[in-house]
C-alpha cells in the first residue's frame, strides 16, 4: 500500500470507526484490497519434483492410560492418531492443521522417531522408516530434522549457540576446528543471525532468535525433510514473519521438503503447497492449499476457515461457532469423529458409520457422508449470499 506520501512524515492517527484509530494515510486502500492480495502465495512454486519423499500409511498412535484403581480394568487408550495416511512431495510443504489436541504433535514426533507408532508404516524415500530414531541409520536421522514449538525447551541453556549449532556438524559430517567455525557462521547468516551470536547462551536471546537457533541447528545436519511443529506459535507476532520467511527462503535455496504444523490458517496459506486437516487423530480432508481453502470443503475445514479474520476484521463468509468441546480422544467412537459438533450433520448415518473418502482432482480427499457436489451446493450458496450486496 506504500505511496510517495508515506515517505514524507509519520501519519497522524485517523479515525476509521467507532473507537478505532489507525496511523495510516490510506486506510481505504487497505479496506478495499481483495483478500488474496494480503497473502501472496509462496507455495505452489515450481520446486516440486513429483516424487514423494515421505509417505505415512495408516499410522496410529494409542497412548495407554494406567487404570485409576490398581488391578482393575485399564482405561481405554488415548487415540492420538487413528489411521493417518499422508504423503509429502519432495521440495514441497505439507501443512497439518487442526485444533489443539487433534494429534499434530504426535504425528510430528512419530515421523521424527521420538515415539514409536502403534500401527501403520512410514517410508522415507525408498526406505521403510523404523519407529524410533535410534533404530534408524544415522544418515536417515540426519536427513530428517524437527523444530519444536517452544525453543526454550529445545535448547540446552548451558551451551553457547556455536556449541549447539556445531554439534550436528561434528556428529553427522565430522567437521571440526576452523572449518566448523566457518560453517557455523554461514548457517547463522542463513537464518538471519550474525556470526556475533555464536558466543551467546540461549538465555541471552529473544524468543525469535532462539527459534532461529533451533532452525540453524536443524540445518547444520543438512536435512532433506524439516518437520516444523508450530515453529512460530510461541513467538511474538512481530518476529513470526521473520522466522517464516527464513523457512520459506531455505526451502527455495536448498529444495528442502517441509512438514509444517500450525493452527494458524493464514500462515498455512502463505507457506503450504498442500494441506491436511486433522481432527481427533484423523485426517478429515487433504488437498492442494488453494483447493482446500475454497468450497467444497469438509464441514470441519469450513468451520476453521470461518474463524479466520480477514484484513478488514470480518470473518470469511458466515462465522460458524462449533457447538460443545472436542470429545475426549479416549472416548469410544462410532461414525464420523466430527459428528458431535458438525454444523452440517447429515443424519443418523454420521453417528454410526465411518464416512467414505471422496476423491477430487488434485489428489484431494474429503472424508464426509455428504458428497462433494452437495457440499459445494450448500457452501457455495451461502458464500454467494454473503457476497451479494445487502
Ligand atoms: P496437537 O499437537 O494437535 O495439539 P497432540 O498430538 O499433542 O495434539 O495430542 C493429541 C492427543 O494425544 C491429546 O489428547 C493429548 O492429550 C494426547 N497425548 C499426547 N501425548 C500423550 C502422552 N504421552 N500420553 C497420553 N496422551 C497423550
Ligand atoms: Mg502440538
Amino acid at each position: 500500500f506504500h505511496r510517495a506520501a508515506c515517505d514524507e512524515r509519520p501519519p497522524p492517527p485517523r479515525r476509521v470507526g467507532p473507537a478505532h484509530e489507525t496511523r495510516c494515510l490510506f486506510p481505504e486502500d487497505v479496506a478495499a484490497a481483495p483478500e488474496t492480495e494480503a497473502a501472496p502465495a509462496v507455495g505452489n512454486a515450481p520446486h516440486g519434483s513429483g516424487a514423494d519423499i515421505l509417505r505415512i500409511d495408516a499410522v496410529s498412535k494409542f497412548f495407554r492410560q494406567p487404570s485409576r484403581i490398581p488391578f482393575l480394568r485399564p482405561r481405554p487408550p488415548v487415540r492420538a492418531l487413528d489411521g493417518v495416511s499422508l504423503a509429502l512431495e519432495a521440495g514441497r510443504t505439507l501443512a497439518i492443521v487442526g485444533e489443539s489436541g487433534s494429534g499434530k504433535s504426535t504425528l510430528a514426533r512419530c515421523i521424527a522417531g521420538l515415539i514409536a507408532p502403534t500401527g501403520g508404516a512410514m517410508r522415507f524415500g525408498e526406505t521403510a522408516l523404523a519407529g524410533l530414531a535410534r533404530q534408524r541409520r544415522r544418515d536417515t536421522q540426519r536427513r530428517l530434522q524437527i523444530i519444536f514449538q517452544d525453543p526454550n525447551g529445545a535448547l540446552n541453556p548451558q551451551k553457547t549457540v556455536a556449541e549447539i549449532v556445531g554439534r550436528p556438524l561434528e556428529l553427522y559430517a565430522g567437521i571440526t576446528g576452523a572449518a566448523r567455525d566457518a560453517r557455523i557462521a554461514e548457517i547463522l547468516e542463513s537464518v538471519k543471525l550474525g556470526a556475533r551470536y555464536a558466543t551467546r547462551y540461549p538465555g541471552q536471546l529473544s524468543g525469535g532468535e532462539k527459534q532461529r537457533v533451533s532452525i540453524a541447528r536443524a540445518l547444520a545436519a543438512d536435512p532433506e525433510v524439516l518437520i516444523c511443529d508450530e515453529p512460530t506459535s510461541a513467538l511474538d507476532i512481530s518476529v513470526q514473519a521473520a522466522v517464516l520467511n527464513v523457512l520459506v527462503e531455505l526451502q527455495r535455496q536448498r529444495g528442502l521438503s517441509n512438514v509444517f504444523i500450525s493452527h494458524d490458517l493464514g500462515v498455512v496459506r502463505y507457506v503450504a503447497d498442500r494441506v491436511a486437516v486433522m481432527y481427533l487423530g484423523r485426517v478429515m480432508e487433504t488437498g492442494p492449499t488453494e483447493d482446500v481453502f475454497a468450497p467444497p470443503h469438509h464441514p470441519y475445514t469450513e468451520s476453521l476457515l470461518s474463524a479466520v479474520p480477514t484484513i478488514a476484521g470480518t470473518a470469511h463468509g458466515k462465522r460458524i461457532r462449533l457447538a460443545g468441546t472436542v470429545p475426549s480422544p479416549a472416548a469410544p467412537r462410532s461414525g464420523c469423529v466430527f459428528h458431535s459438533r458438525c454444523p452440517r450433520k447429515h443424519g443418523a448415518i454420521c453417528e454410526t458409520q465411518d464416512p467414505p473418502l471422496h476423491e477430487l482432482p488434485g489428489a484431494r480427499l474429503i472424508a464426509c457422508h455428504i458428497p462433494p457436489d452437495e457440499l459445494a451446493r450448500q457452501q457455495g450458496a451461502e458464500t454467494s449470499m454473503e457476497a451479494s450486496p445487502a
